[in-house]
């Protein structure tokens, strides 16, 4: 285990003693004071800003991506959405990734283009194609590191110090690395964004998100479009993410080892055309991933030797370990065909893909039930035409 578990065991805010290891659930909309001043004093002082299992996860939060703020949300997209438009005004413009998670993306596109905002997409890995793009009315650059299905990372110290000659606001989408891969603060992103549905939450029975920060002026920021869009966490679903976080680590290193050890045996099979995992060295982005990240985690794509989309799908099909469900992060494997949803504007590096893309994510099963499983899918793969 690293320091990061430590801290994530020992994050707690100082308690009555004696005391349970865990904080207890505070349910409640309305908060009691006795007197007026108090009623109208120093926040918390209704529900949807939260008690006392908030504070908890939102320090064990700022430990993890090493933030001094962290605003917690009911789900990803809602974090997303939040750090987006917290730094973006009717007039200007924000660069979003080519490999954005979907619905992030239909936000910026739908959404912030009603409110006068307007989002023009780049291609993950080309960061000169990225300065090209920046104009006068520029005002962030979201990024999100691997992408979304196809996996591309990008340059963030590269895009960091071009965002920072022009006063750019730089967003990242960090819920792969889950804090503990990636700590995108600690190489100047502004803005580190995760969805806590994922990792933190690790069992698929939450949903939860969180915006941090180290800036003091974009924190104020963010609290703000929080409080005027009304956005809270339910007290249940941030206990289950505190307690998902006290095991991230071990979790992670568990899920890091069976994908590595899955996406390396896939990497040998003939009827698998490529691996989209960025820990393997034939990844493009590889040394980035290297010098960037400390581990990985159980997510990744890869692209079959399929000659239709239908033989992917009957791969997913026959799968019986693995759900086909969307989501990930939680203790149980995943695959799911990609090719219905995938969405590309940018060429790029990493080419679109001639065979099905199937994303797979790497539960805590032991890998030989897991390879058998797979088997399974290219037996009926092979079968089909
Ligand atoms: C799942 C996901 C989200 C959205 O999280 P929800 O809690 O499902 O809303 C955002 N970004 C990425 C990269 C995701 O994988």
């Amino acid at each position: 285990m690293t320091e990061d578990s430590t801290r994530l065991i020992h994050t707690r805010k100082s308690r009555l003693a004696p005391a349970t290891v865990n904080p207890s659930v505070d349910r409640g909309s309305t908060v009691l004071f006795d007197t007026v001043d108090a009623l109208y004093g120093n926040k918390p002082t209704y529900g949807r800003m939260g008690h006392t299992v908030h504070r908890e996860l939102e320090a064990g939060l700022s430990a993890l991506e090493h933030a001094s703020h962290t605003q917690l949300t009911s789900n990803g997209l809602q974090a997303c959405a939040l750090s987006i438009a917290s730094v973006a005004k009717a007039g200007e413009h924000i660069l979003i990734s080519d490999t954005l998670y979907g619905p992030t993306r239909r936000f910026c596109e739908k959404y912030l283009s009603r409110m006068g905002v307007e989002a023009t997409t780049f291609a993950p890995r080309a960061t000169d194609a990225l300065t090209e793009l920046i104009k006068n009315n520029t005002v962030a650059i979201v990024m999100e590191s691997p992408g979304s299905l196809t996996m591309e990372l990008h340059d963030t110290r590269a895009i960091v110090s071009l965002a920072k000659s022009k006063d750019l606001i730089t967003i990242l989408d960090n819920t792969w690395g889950a804090g503990l891969f990636h700590k995108p603060l600690e190489i100047g992103v502004d803005i580190s964004v995760q969805a806590l549905t994922k990792y933190v939450c690790g069992h698929a029975d939450a949903l939860g998100g969180a915006v941090m920060t180290n800036r003091d002026d974009l924190a104020a920021d963010i609290l703000m479009m929080a409080e005027y869009w009304g956005l809270s966490l339910s007290s249940d679903d941030a206990y289950l993410c505190l307690r998902g976080l006290r095991t991230l680590d071990a979790r992670l290193k568990t899920h890091e080892a069976n994908a590595l050890e899955i996406a390396n045996w896939l990497d040998q099979r003939a009827d698998v055309a490529s691996v989209l995992h960025p820990a393997l060295p034939g990844h493009p982005d590889h040394a980035i991933w290297k010098r960037d990240f400390t581990g990985s985690c159980g997510l990744f794509s890869v692209i079959l030797n399929t000659k239709n989309r239908k033989q992917g799908e009957t791969f997913t099909e026959a799968l019986r370990l693995f759900g086909m469900g969307f989501s990930w992060g939680g203790y149980e494997s995943l695959a799911i065909p990609c090719d219905r949803q995938l969405r590309r504007t940018k060429a790029d590096v990493i080419a679109p893909p001639k065979g099905a893309l199937v994303r797979l994510h790497i539960g805590l099963e032991a890998s030989s039930d897991l390879k058998t499983d797979l088997e399974r899918g290219f037996t009926a793969m092979a079968e089909t035409s």
